[in-house]
């Protein structure tokens, strides 16, 4: 399914879909601009970037992204595994990679990160084309610039550089790499896990590759994420005339208290790392449309974002002890999305802060705000993982970019944290 490699370099003239696109220029010709003046470290790093996002990889299409990743860490002396999984109508690409060093006993870090993006959206919305990375006024713009193809670039270059000055490093290198983190995360990372699980890898440190910063490079860095259990309750009533309602139960009127409890309700307080748990309510349906009838069911959907002073099962047996205690008839599916995971501050979070603080001067904060990431598998079977990457502004939007001057201070970044932790 995966669409032949374009040329690192679009022979495709950019389509001119708004007048701003004719002022933009396409990163190939932007290094070539640099010349020697260039930063090397950015260049380097730019130039796989740009291979990567002129890839449409959109979940679950990798696109060829894994094999130029794969090419770049084989000459570097990796091992690489392919560990694709799912059906072949909807094949997901996933790349275990790893360079053992001198001394096996020594730790192991990974960088972990999906080469899958989200769908465009209107491309008549795109000042420039999505898969042809351009630059316009100090950022670079393409589908994946921010979420997560310049983390990928700058792993990748990072590690060419240690290796070069460390050829006989202690420890161990790994990469993680999935093209469905975006879509269903079923055979991605999860199934990568269960593998280097059963054969007993050993997994010490885990940098995720996610978007993380808010206003500047290295200000936050996630420590964990809330978990995500969702639920669906269809209240069941009996239809009749609203002229009659003796003859009917409306769904409605007898939800309306539980919903209103389950809305206010304390699940918890939180603690030093996670904002208490939050519920809420994001689709409600009732009725047939007409204004004389009483609907014979309600359904309602609803979603926690949990911290880890709460577990799954606690939330459902107190969802269900409320409606019961409502004297509701209803049935209630449950979908556990995520589990919470969390890495207290640790050696990993100190490499990490360090590298960004003698990089940047940024202080970084320690988060577990935002959605769910591929993280919360990878703790499974690694006792600390974070997650660090580029400016989260534009992620899924139309127009993504990373700004150009975060790329290579994030390639030194991740460069010193490997230096930090296994020299
Ligand atoms: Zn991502």
């Amino acid at each position: 399914m995966s669409a032949p490699p374009p040329s690192p370099i679009s022979s495709t003239p950019s389509t001119s879909r708004s007048p701003s696109a004719a002022l933009s220029t396409p990163i190939a010709s932007i290094s070539r601009l640099r010349g020697q003046a260039g930063d090397d470290v950015e260049d380097r790093t730019l130039s796989l970037l740009e291979q990567l996002i002129s890839r449409a990889s959109v979940t679950p299409d990798d696109a060829g992204c894994l094999t130029l990743i794969g090419d770049r860490l084989a000459a570097l002396g990796f091992v690489l595994e392919r560990m694709d999984s799912g059906p072949e109508s909807a094949r997901v690409h996933n790349l275990w990679a790893i360079r053992r060093g001198q001394s096996s006993a020594a730790r192991c870090l990974v960088f972990a990160g999906h080469t899958d993006v989200v769908p465009t959206g209107d491309l008549a919305r795109w000042a420039s084309d999505p898969f042809v990375p351009t630059v316009r006024d100090g950022r670079l713009y393409g589908r994946g610039a921010a979420d997560m193809k310049t983390s990928l670039a700058a792993m990748v270059v990072a590690v060419e550089d240690f290796v070069a000055a460390h050829p006989s490093h202690a420890g161990q290198v790994a990469f993680l790499l999935t093209s469905d983190e975006e879509g269903p995360a079923r055979d991605g990372t999860v199934v990568c896990v269960e593998r280097l699980r059963q054969r007993g890898e050993r997994l010490d440190y885990c940098i995720v590759g996610e978007p993380t910063s808010v206003e500047r490079l290295g200000d936050t860095v996630k420590n964990g994420r809330r978990g995500s259990l969702s639920g669906r309750l269809r209240v069941i009533g009996v239809q009749g005339h609203v002229a009659y309602p003796h003859l009917a139960r409306n769904p409605v009127h007898q939800a309306a208290p539980a919903l209103a409890e389950l809305a206010t309700m304390v699940w918890d307080a939180g603690n030093a790392y996670f904002p208490p748990t939050t519920f809420q309510i994001s689709n409600v349906q009732a009725g047939t449309g007409a204004g004389n009838v009483i609907p014979g069911e309600m359904t309602v959907d609803f979603n926690f974002r949990f911290s880890t002073e709460s577990t799954p099962d606690q939330l459902r047996q107190r969802v269900h002890a409320l409606l019961d205690a409502h004297g509701l008839d209803y049935a209630l599916d449950w979908t556990l999305s995520g589990e919470p995971f969390l890495t207290p501050v640790g050696e990993l979070s100190a490499a990490l802060s360090a590298a960004i603080a003698e990089e940047t001067g940024v202080q970084t904060e320690l988060s577990t705000t935002g959605g769910t990431s591929d993280g919360r598998f990878i703790a499974k079977i690694c006792p600390q993982v974070v997650e660090f990457g580029p400016l989260n502004a534009s992620i899924h939007k139309i127009d993504e970019y990373v700004p150009l001057d975060q790329i290579a201070p994030l390639t030194r970044i991740y460069r010193r944290t490997l230096e930090n932790l296994l020299l």
